[in-house]
C-alpha cells in the first residue's frame, strides 16, 4: 500500500472574510466590528488541501480572479504542494468570497461565487491530461453544474473513479448521478437528493438505495459525531461509528472526510477501510480551528490510529 494516490479536484476557491461583531446590524444600520480574518476556503480548495496533507499528489482545477485574493489562494494551495497551473485566472470576475459575520454565537453568511462561476466545461478539455493522470476525481457543487457534469462524464470515460460530495445541497440531474462512483452526502443532502425524510436506519437505507437505483456505485452518508453509513450496489450496508474527540471547530469536517475517502480509495483500500480512515481524518479535523488550516496530515492520522 505504498502507492502515492493522485487526485484531481475540480471545484471552488473562496476567500472567507470573517468579521466578528458584538451584534449584527439591522438592514441600513452600521455597527462597529471587533476583528476581521481572511481565511482561504471554498469546498474545492479545502478538499484539495486535505488530499495533499494526506499524501496525495493533488491537482486543483478551478478559477480565481486576477486580484490579490486570487493570488493569496493560489499561494495557500502551493504551500501545501498542490498543482495550481491548472487554475484559471480570469479578468472579468473577482475571486469568490464568503462574507461571514460572527455575532452572539451565531453566524450569517453571504457567498459571492465570482470567478468560481467561470469554471467552465471547456476548461476541463484544457486540463484533460491532469484528469488522465489522476486515479480519482473529487467534485462538489460550488462550481457550475454543467462543469461538474462534464467533469464526471469525462473522468468516467477515462476510467477514473468519480467521487461527488453533493454540497451545498441541491437537486441533481439523473445524468450526473449515473456517472458517480462514490457519492458522499451528509444526512440533509441525502434526504434532499432521495426525496425522502431520513429519520431512522430504515429510512436512511431506503434513501441510499434510491440513489443507487439512479446509477450511483456507492453511497456514503456522513452523520456528524455519529460517524457514517454506507450502502454499495451489491447490497452491502454498514455503519462506521465516529471517534470521540474534543471538538474545537466542526468547519471542514465534511471536506476532510471526503478527502479521506478519496485518498484511501485511490490507494486501493476497501470501502470499509476508506470510511474508517476518513472518520479518523474527520475526527482530527474537528479538533482544530479553521477548515484548511485544520486539515490533518497523513502522519497525524497514522499516530491517531495507534
Ligand atoms: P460540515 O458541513 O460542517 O463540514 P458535514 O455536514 O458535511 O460537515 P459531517 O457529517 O458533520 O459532515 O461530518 C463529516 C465526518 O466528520 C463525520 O462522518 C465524522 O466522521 C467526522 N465528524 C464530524 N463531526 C464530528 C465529531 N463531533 N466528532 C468526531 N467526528 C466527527
Amino acid at each position: 500500500m505504498n502507492k502515492i494516490p493522485r487526485i484531481a479536484v475540480v471545484g471552488s476557491l473562496n476567500m472567507d472574510i470573517v468579521v466578528e461583531a458584538d451584534r449584527p446590524p439591522q438592514m441600513g444600520e452600521t455597527v462597529p466590528g471587533n476583528r476581521v480574518h481572511f481565511i482561504p476556503g471554498g469546498k474545492g480548495a479545502n478538499q484539495a488541501v486535505a488530499c495533499a496533507r494526506l499524501g496525495a499528489q493533488t491537482v486543483m482545477i478551478g478559477s480565481v480572479g486576477k486580484d490579490a485574493f486570487g493570488q493569496q489562494l493560489l499561494t495557500a494551495l502551493q504551500n501545501d504542494g498542490i498543482v495550481t497551473q491548472t487554475i484559471k485566472q480570469v479578468e472579468d470576475a473577482s475571486t469568490g468570497i464568503a462574507s461571514i459575520l460572527l455575532s452572539q454565537g451565531d453566524n450569517s453568511i453571504v457567498v459571492v461565487a465570482g470567478a468560481n462561476a467561470h469554471c467552465l466545461p471547456e476548461d476541463l478539455d484544457q486540463q484533460r491530461s491532469s484528469i488522465e493522470q489522476a486515479d480519482a476525481i473529487l467534485l462538489q457543487l460550488e462550481v457550475p453544474l454543467p462543469t461538474v457534469l462534464y467533469a464526471a462524464k469525462q473522468a468516467k470515460q477515462l476510467g477514473k473513479q468519480v467521487i461527488l460530495n453533493p454540497a451545498p445541497a441541491q437537486d441533481l440531474p439523473a445524468e450526473l448521478l449515473a456517472n458517480v462512483d462514490v457519492l458522499i452526502p451528509n444526512e440533509y443532502e441525502l434526504a434532499l437528493l432521495a426525496g425522502v425524510e431520513v429519520t431512522d436506519e430504515t429510512s436512511l437505507r431506503k434513501a441510499m438505495q434510491l440513489l443507487l437505483d439512479k446509477g450511483v456505485g456507492i453511497v456514503i452518508t456522513t452523520l456528524g459525531a455519529d460517524g457514517a453509513a454506507y450502502l454499495t450496489d451489491d447490497g452491502t450496508f454498514g455503519r462506521v461509528t465516529g471517534y470521540q474527540v474534543d471538538v474545537v471547530d466542526t468547519t471542514g469536517a465534511g471536506d476532510s472526510f471526503n478527502a479521506g475517502v478519496a485518498v484511501s480509495l485511490a490507494k486501493g483500500s476497501s470501502v470499509q477501510d476508506a470510511i474508517r480512515y476518513a472518520s479518523m481524518v474527520g475526527a482530527l479535523a474537528v479538533t482544530k480551528l479553521g477548515a484548511q488550516q485544520g486539515m490533518p496530515t497523513a502522519d497525524e492520522v497514522e499516530q491517531f490510529s495507534r
